[in-house]
């Protein structure tokens, strides 16, 4: 297990679409080890989500979740989000409702800002023993699959912003926003 280094914002590989892995692929020991390390990143650096892009592959992989436990359909805010690899994912919504809410990125780092997500999303992928899962998500699980998957086709956070007036370095958040957030997931970096 290694911790990888975490690509910031204006490296190339952010801005480029992801490979898909071939499924025969998903249980070769580079891809096992990949997936290995990026849970241990994304816990070094206490996010719940992490896509290949932000360790510099350009594979479509990311992990997710905050705790161990099995993988729940619907995933909801009600319980928190289980530790999943996520590979080559099809995100489609379940309504069309959409929800502003805060997030943040190892990728950007110290900066927050209010992002419209759909609310619910069905997602379809393999998972890292090469089984196809399908999956519900909604609230913040539904949010971290979106912020996630849109890591692979090199599209960050900002760009889903339809207004920059929440933006807001941590400090300032911590300062004037946090009291007005409902939110519990104010730390959470993706
Ligand atoms: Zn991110």
């Amino acid at each position: 297990m290694a911790i990888l280094k975490v690509s910031r914002m204006g490296h190339p590989v952010l801005r480029a679409k992801a490979q898909a892995v071939l499924p025969a692929d998903i249980k070769s020991v580079r891809i096992q080890q990949l997936i290995d390390d990026m849970f241990e990143t994304m816990a070094e650096y206490s996010g719940i989500g992490l896509a290949a892009p932000q360790v510099h592959e350009g594979l479509r992989i990311f992990v997710a979740g905050v705790r161990k436990g099995p993988v729940v359909t619907p995933m909801t805010d009600d319980v928190d989000m289980p530790f999943i690899a996520v590979i080559n994912p099809e995100i489609v919504p379940v309504r069309p409702d959409i929800e502003l809410g805060w997030e943040g990125c190892l990728s950007i780092p110290d900066i927050r800002g209010k992002v419209p997500r759909h609310e619910e999303v069905r997602v379809r992928a393999y998972d890292r023993t090469g089984r196809r899962i399908e999956f519900v998500a909604s609230g913040l699980p539904a949010r971290v699959v979106q912020h996630e998957t849109d890591h692979l086709d090199g599209v960050l956070f900002f760009d889903r912003m339809t207004s920059f007036e929440t933006l807001t370095f941590m400090d300032e958040f911590g300062r004037y926003w946090k009291e007005h957030s409902s939110e519990d997931d104010e730390d959470d970096e993706e």
